[in-house]
C-alpha cells in the first residue's frame, strides 16, 4: 500500500532527525514509540479500507482521499519542521484526524452490516412463509391426486385407479411370480330398481354394495367401481378354486342384505364373472374380458350366481 510505505518513511525521516537533534532523545524516542504503534493501527485500517474498496463503497473511496491527504500534510510538516514540539504536534493532530476518520469508517459499517442482518432476517422470514405455502400446496395436489383417483359417490378407487393398479399388480407378479385373480360383479336389473324406487335409491343402494364388498375384502385385495354399477376386483395370492368361494360369500351376503327403500323391500343381487391370470404373462384387458365373458353368461343363467372362467356352468 502507497499509504504505508509513506508513513513507514515518515517514520525513518523522523529517526534521522533525532540522530541530528541530539537533545531530548528520549522523549523523542518514547514519541516515536507512539507513533510508530499509532501507524501501525493506521497500517490495519488502510487494510480493512482495501477490501471495502472492492465492495465498491464510496464512503471507503473518502476515507481513501482523507488519508493520503493527511500523509502529504505530514510528509510536508516533516520537511518544513522547524523544531521538534511543533512537528510532534502537527502529527499528532494528524493522526488524531486520521483515527477519527477511521472509526467514523468503522461505525457507517456497522450501520451497514445491521442494516444488512435485518434484511437477512426479513429474507429469512419470507423463506419460511414461501416453505409453508409450498407445503399447502403440495397437500392440496396430494388431495387432488386422490380425489382423481376416487369414485366419488361409493368412495371407492375409480377406473383410473383400477388401471393404475393393475398394472403394478402385473409388474409386482412379474418380480415375484404368483396367483393373480380378477372378478367382475355387476348389479341385477339395477334398471328397475332406479325405474321402481327412483335415482336417489338407487344411489344409496349403490353406496350400500360397496360398503358390504369393501367390509368382506380379504388383505391385498383391490376393489373398485369399474362403472355405473359394476365393480371389480383384484386378487392376488388367489387362484380359481380359491377365489371361487370368496365372491359367492360376497354375492350371498349382498342378497341376504335388507335393502329398504321408504319402507319397501328391495331386491338386490349381483351376478359375477371370475377369472385368472395364467402363468404365462397375458395382457390385463384379455384377462377381464375373459371375466366379463364368464359375467355376461351368470347374466344368461339367471343372475345372482358367479360363472368361473373356463370352467363348465351349471
Ligand atoms: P342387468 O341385470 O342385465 O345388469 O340389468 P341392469 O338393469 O342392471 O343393466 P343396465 O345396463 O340395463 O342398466 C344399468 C343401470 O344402472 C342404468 C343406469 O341408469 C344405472 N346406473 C348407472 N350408474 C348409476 C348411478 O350412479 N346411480 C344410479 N342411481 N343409477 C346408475
Ligand atoms: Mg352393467
Ligand atoms: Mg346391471
Amino acid at each position: 500500500e502507497v499509504e504505508t510505505e509513506a508513513l513507514v518513511g515518515l517514520v525513518d525521516g523522523l529517526g534521522e532527525l533525532v540522530l541530528e537533534a541530539g537533545e531530548d532523545q528520549l522523549q523523542l524516542l518514547d514519541f516515536l514509540g507512539r507513533l510508530n504503534e499509532r501507524l501501525s493501527h493506521v497500517q490495519s485500517g488502510l487494510e480493512s479500507l482495501g477490501a471495502q474498496r472492492a465492495e465498491g463503497s464510496a464512503l471507503a473511496e473518502d476515507l481513501d482521499q482523507s488519508l493520503r491527504r493527511q500523509v502529504g500534510d505530514m510528509q510536508a510538516a516533516v520537511s518544513g519542521a522547524v523544531d521538534l514540539e511543533s512537528l510532534k504536534q502537527s502529527i499528532s493532530c494528524r493522526l488524531e484526524a486520521l483515527l477519527d476518520g477511521l472509526e467514523e469508517q468503522r461505525s457507517q459499517r456497522e450501520v451497514r452490516d445491521q442494516a444488512l442482518s435485518a434484511s437477512l432476517q426479513q429474507l429469512s422470514t419470507r423463506i419460511m412463509e414461501l416453505e409453508r405455502e409450498a407445503e399447502v400446496c403440495r397437500d392440496q395436489l396430494n388431495e387432488q391426486r386422490r380425489e382423481a383417483l376416487r369414485d366419488p359417490l361409493t368412495g371407492l378407487a375409480n377406473r383410473t385407479a383400477w388401471n393404475s393398479e393393475v398394472q403394478q399388480a402385473l409388474e409386482r407378479r412379474r418380480q415375484q411370480p404368483g396367483e393373480l385373480a380378477l372378478a367382475v360383479l355387476d348389479v341385477d336389473h339395477f334398471k328397475q330398481v332406479n325405474d321402481r324406487f327412483g335415482h336417489l335409491a338407487g344411489d344409496k343402494v349403490l353406496k350400500l354394495i360397496a360398503d358390504i364388498i369393501r367390509r368382506r375384502m380379504p388383505a391385498g385385495g383391490f376393489l373398485a367401481r369399474y362403472g355405473g354399477e359394476e365393480f371389480v376386483l383384484l386378487l392376488p395370492g388367489y387362484d380359481l378354486p380359491g377365489a371361487r368361494p370368496l365372491i359367492e360369500e360376497l354375492l350371498s351376503s349382498i342378497q341376504s342384505c335388507p335393502f329398504h327403500f321408504k319402507g319397501e323391500r328391495l331386491p338386490v343381487t349381483l351376478s359375477a364373472g371370475l377369472a385368472c391370470f395364467g402363468p404365462e404373462e397375458e395382457a390385463a384387458d384379455e384377462v377381464f374380458q375373459r371375466a366379463d365373458l364368464a359375467l355376461y353368461r351368470a347374466k344368461q343363467l339367471g343372475r345372482n350366481r358367479l360363472v368361473v372362467d373356463g370352467l363348465a356352468e351349471s
